[in-house]
């Protein structure tokens, strides 16, 4: 069985803690100075061990030599806390050894109330540690953080890679991990307030230890003074319990509701950019043609609209509609490959010619049309004329065939007195069918 670390170890400290807070209360209460012995023993085992492992660590350890058991599995996620959580264990136990050893000092010194004054100071403060983990410990935490930050240390050189580096802005908001609670344990993403985690009981219990505590005030018996001591020990070691309990709980359905959220967030953006990719589709497929790439039929009369909306009298609004010449020919000899082949390079030709002087259009079979604007009848003519010279020394080859091809185009000038683009349309038309009824591949004028 693998426990993760992150349940397994700082529970055993937790509980190291508490049994050393208990013998240094039983050393006081007793007045035994051999408990006092043993306190100092264990302070040094763990300092002495605590430089390169805590004592469970070492515990695991030992069961896997003996057994082969894995029994604890640190996750690079953790590696940061377990490495700052090891020198701040390093640093409670160097500090538990000064005061133990104070203490015995003191005792065979002949300083009796001071030794045990150090033994009750020690007892709250392992207690107090095990549970809320505030004093030294996470005091202790801050400075280190703080000096990692003033340093500007990379968090890579403490996580096993870049990638496992825990998310700052996660732990940022985790002001309980950090400030008050052993913080190697819950840094993974908690975004709640103390204020969340107690309620009425923890008001409850404050009272109640309040009101224990002032009985210090009237009451002089010995023994009810102990027993005092021993219940408000109880209450604080209760009010720990639930408090952890509550804290984990909640971190446990945080956490859960962050992997949720994140997962509402990645869905949504796939959508997102499902939605989009498929808008631009519809927008591409209703603005361009897809064999050449020219604007459609659609896209060139909304074009056509808006030019006749806004026309003024100055003449320089065109429109050419052209038609390929026995085009039919190359489809039904070389095939409808071949007509699409002919049908893009003729596209390709007339966009090059056009260039800024207007927009290019394929409104049908072998159909094309051309917008001409801010250009006077001449210039349109004779860049009609370019087109059908071009088109007329052009020779497609298809399989070793050659095909010559010519563009009949008409040629009408818009004018504002045209209600729709119908007008527009069929002038040009008309005036292409005139270019075709003459010889084809020329230009002809709408009179
Ligand atoms: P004309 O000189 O009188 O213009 O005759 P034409 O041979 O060019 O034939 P016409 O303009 O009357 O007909 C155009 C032909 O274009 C009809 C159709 O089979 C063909 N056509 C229409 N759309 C496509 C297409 O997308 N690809 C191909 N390859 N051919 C098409
Ligand atoms: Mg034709």
């Amino acid at each position: 069985m693998i426990f993760s670390y992150k349940s397994c170890d700082p529970k055993y400290v937790k509980f190291q803690r508490i049994v050393m807070g208990w013998l240094a209360i039983a050393s006081l209460f007793l007045r035994d100075i051999d408990l006092v012995w043993v306190f100092f023993a264990i302070t040094f085992l763990g300092l002495f061990s605590g430089s390169v492992y805590s004592i469970p660590t070492l515990f695991y350890k030992f069961i896997h030599k003996l057994f082969k058991v894995d029994m604890v599995h640190i996750s690079s996620h953790h590696v940061r806390y377990y490495q700052v959580n090891s020198s701040v264990d390093f640093i409670d136990h160097l500090l538990r050894f000064a005061a133990s050893s104070s203490a015995l000092g003191l005792y065979y010194s002949g300083f009796e109330t001071s030794a045990w004054l150090l033994m009750a100071f020690l007892s709250v403060f392992m207690m107090l540690s095990a549970y809320f983990g505030f004093c030294l410990s996470a005091l202790t935490y801050i400075g280190l953080e703080n000096i990692r930050e003033k340093c500007k240390l990379k968090s890579s050189k403490l996580c096993d890679t870049k990638k496992d580096k825990p998310d700052r802005t996660y732990n940022q908001n985790c002001i309980l991990a950090k400030r008050c609670f052993t913080p190697y344990m819950r840094c993974d993403s908690c975004h709640i307030g103390i204020s969340k985690c107690l309620g009425t009981k923890f008001n409850l219990l404050v009272i109640i230890i309040g009101l224990l505590m002032s009985i210090f005030l009237f009451v002089d018996d010995h023994t009810l003074i102990q027993i005092n001591i021993v219940l408000i020990m109880g209450l604080l070691f209760w009010l720990g319990y639930r408090i952890n309990y509550s804290i984990d709980a909640l971190v446990q359905s945080n956490n859960k509701n962050l992997i949720l959220n994140k997962q509402l967030k990645n869905y949504t953006e796939s959508l997102e950019a499902e939605v989009k990719r498929r808008t631009a589709e519809i927008e591409h497929l209703a603005t361009f043609d897809m064999l050449t790439e020219l604007y459609n039929r659609f896209y060139f009369e909304n074009q056509l609209t808006e030019t006749l909306d806004t026309l003024d009298d100055r003449a320089l609004t065109h429109l050419a509609f052209i038609d390929l010449d026995k085009f039919k020919l190359i489809n039904d000899t070389a095939g409808h490959l071949a007509g699409d082949r002919l049908l893009s390079n003729m596209a390709q030709m007339l966009t090059t010619v056009v260039g800024q002087r207007g927009i290019v259009a394929r409104i049908g079979g072998d159909e094309f049309a051309i917008l001409f604007k801010e250009v006077t009848q001449d210039e349109a003519l004779e860049c009609c004329q370019e087109i059908c010279d071009k088109a007329g020394r052009y020779e497609f080859v298809w399989e070793e065939q050659r095909f010559g091809i010519g563009t009949s185009i008409g040629l009408a000038t818009l004018k504002s007195s045209m209600q729709d683009i119908k007008a527009a349309l069929h002038h040009a038309d008309q005036a292409c069918y005139n270019a075709k009824k003459s010889g084809r591949n020329r230009v002809s004028l709408y009179k």
